[in-house]
């Protein structure tokens, strides 16, 4: 589904992604991890085209990243990204930070969007606080409504960055449980994660990155027991 080839990124003398090769299919949950800098946000906003490449290709269902206009709107439909911040929009009910983007850009109905909005809330379990304003929801409902935002637009593939990493410990559970339940039910997702819990329960493979590169990837099991790279042994010997 989502394609990366030989894909490479600089800022300015720092090379933050190498070489990146990796392929994402339908339904798979890849976890990606790794020592801070070493390129995992960059990797992921370059999925949705936040930053752009300097060489190599992205494609998603075959069809290269747009660059501008009207189809990378669709591109940031399409790829759903929930982020350590929950950027919600602070001025806008819970129901029409939800209802937003299918109005304006898939062009729904107000009301069918509403509809739909409260089933997704319901799903992650927020539904009771529709007609609040984010301000007034803890750090975990607002990820968890962050994630219905996301899937309001029906995305192909979602993308995570450390989306537990702002929460106290109470509530990161109650996000990630929403997290498993969508890869049980089938979305495509990369998520940047430590939560090394979720990667067991949730991931089919874990790919680890040091220094902009791909360094290996596993399945979880594989992976947590027998890393192969001193890189890998070394940052697991810091967080397990
Ligand atoms: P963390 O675990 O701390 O979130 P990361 O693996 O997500 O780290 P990135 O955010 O992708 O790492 O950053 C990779 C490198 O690129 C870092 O050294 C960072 O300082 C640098 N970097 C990121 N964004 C920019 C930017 N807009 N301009 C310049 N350098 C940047
Ligand atoms: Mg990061």
């Amino acid at each position: 589904l989502v394609v990366l080839k030989d894909v490479n990124k600089h800022f300015g003398d720092l090379h933050v992604l190498r070489d990146i090769d990796l392929e994402i299919g339908k339904g798979e949950v890849v976890v990606v991890i790794g020592p801070s800098g070493s390129g995992k946000s960059t990797l992921c906003r370059a999925i949705n085209r936040l930053e752009t490449i300097e060489s190599g290709t992205i494609t998603i269902d075959g069809k290269p990243l747009p660059q501008e206009g009207k189809e990378l709107a669709q591109l940031r439909a399409d790829v759903g990204m929930v982020f350590q911040s929950f950027n919600l929009f602070a001025h806008k009910t819970i129901l029409d930070n939800v209802t937003l983007g299918p109005i304006k850009v898939r062009k729904e109905k107000k009301a069918a969007a509403e509809k739909r909005a409260m089933e997704l809330l319901e799903r992650v379990g927020v539904q009771q606080q529709a007609q609040k304003y984010p301000a007034q929801l803890s750090g975990g409902q607002q990820q968890r409504v962050a994630i219905a935002r996301s899937l309001a637009m029906n995305p192909k593939v979602m993308l995570f960055d450390e989306p537990t990493s702002a929460l106290d410990p109470e509530m990161i559970n109650e996000v990630l449980d929403v997290m498993v339940g969508l890869a049980r039910d089938g979305m495509t997702m990369v998520v940047v994660t430590h939560e090394m819990g979720f990667a067991r329960k949730a991931a089919n493979r874990v790919v680890f990155m040091a220094d902009g590169q791909i360094v290996e990837q596993d399945t979880p099991e594989e992976f947590f027991t027998n890393a192969k790279s001193e890189r890998a042994k070394d940052f697991l010997g810091k967080i397990l």
